[in-house]
């Protein structure tokens, strides 16, 4: 298994999962041109993608995904109600969904797939859990962690979660008044300390790699993010490191050796 994430953050999502030698893309939040250039440093060609998976229509998630259509073919993978709203927002889209119910796994090539709710603040916003030889598992754009949200993550190999922010520096912040309620709502963006006790019930259940993404550029730094879930982990047998806001990092993950 390798991931490698091309941006992390309210300034755009994207990462490239490859599993069992199946290619699928995570979200399509920067341009087509950005995604092209990554797929191409990691070594694959947009005709190589299986799938690319949405978790919701936020333009973070999904700016790419207008010139993705025109440029490559895989069956574009989210929920019915986001699927909905990608067909009257992104031309071309239609013909290419596949919708998938949460809590049903599909196969993508040798994959199993399903989709998990989280908790954002639009009609429907989903996590991913992938299967195969090894299972990786990601949850962002949530504000709290339910009960569907831990059990698509546990028992994954490897997992995207989200570290938004430090309650402390969003409550002190610059962000207006109702951008931080929104943000710290039970549909907003999960915290640190919220993150740090998710990580916590992963690790105990087998989890090895911890990828930390969506860190706020105002509201986290990177270290803080880090220090703040290893300082809840008991084992240091758990590998974590952040996703950059809009650089590139490539983990190989595999049974042994993680991260
Ligand atoms: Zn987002
Ligand atoms: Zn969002």
């Amino acid at each position: 298994m390798r991931l490698v994430t091309f941006a992390s953050g309210s300034g755009g999502n994207c990462a490239l999962l490859t599993l069992d030698g199946v290619h699928i893309l995570l979200d399509a939040g920067i341009s087509w041109r950005r995604i092209r250039a990554e797929l191409e440093r990691s070594g694959v060609g947009p005709e190589e993608l299986s799938a690319v998976l949405i978790t919701h229509e936020h333009s973070d998630h999904i700016a790419g995904l207008g010139m993705l259509v025109k440029h490559c073919a895989a069956p574009i993978c989210a929920p019915r109600i986001v699927a909905r709203q990608l067909t009257r927002t992104v031309a071309g889209a239609a013909a290419r969904l596949r919708v998938f119910t949460p809590g049903t796994p599909e196969t993508v090539g040798a994959l199993r797939l399903r989709c998990f709710p989280t908790s954002h603040d639009t009609a429907e916003s989903v996590g991913w859990r992938v299967e195969g030889s090894a299972v990786f598992a990601l949850a962002t754009d949530t504000g709290c962690v339910t009960p569907e949200i831990r059990e698509g993550l546990r028992g994954a190999d490897a997992v995207l979660i989200e570290a938004n922010h430090d309650p402390d520096m969003l409550r002190f912040g610059p962000y207006p008044a109702y951008l931080k309620l929104r943000i710290l709502s039970e549909h907003g963006h999960l915290s640190n300390p919220d993150c740090a006790l998710l990580a916590r019930d992963l690790a105990e259940n087998g989890t090895r790699c911890i990828v930390l993404g969506h860190i706020s550029k105002e509201n986290n730094r990177p270290e803080l993010a880090l220090q703040t879930v290893r300082s809840a982990l008991s084992s240091s047998a758990v590998e974590i490191c952040c996703a950059p806001a809009d650089g590139f990092l490539a983990l190989p993950v595999g049974k042994e050796g993680l991260c």
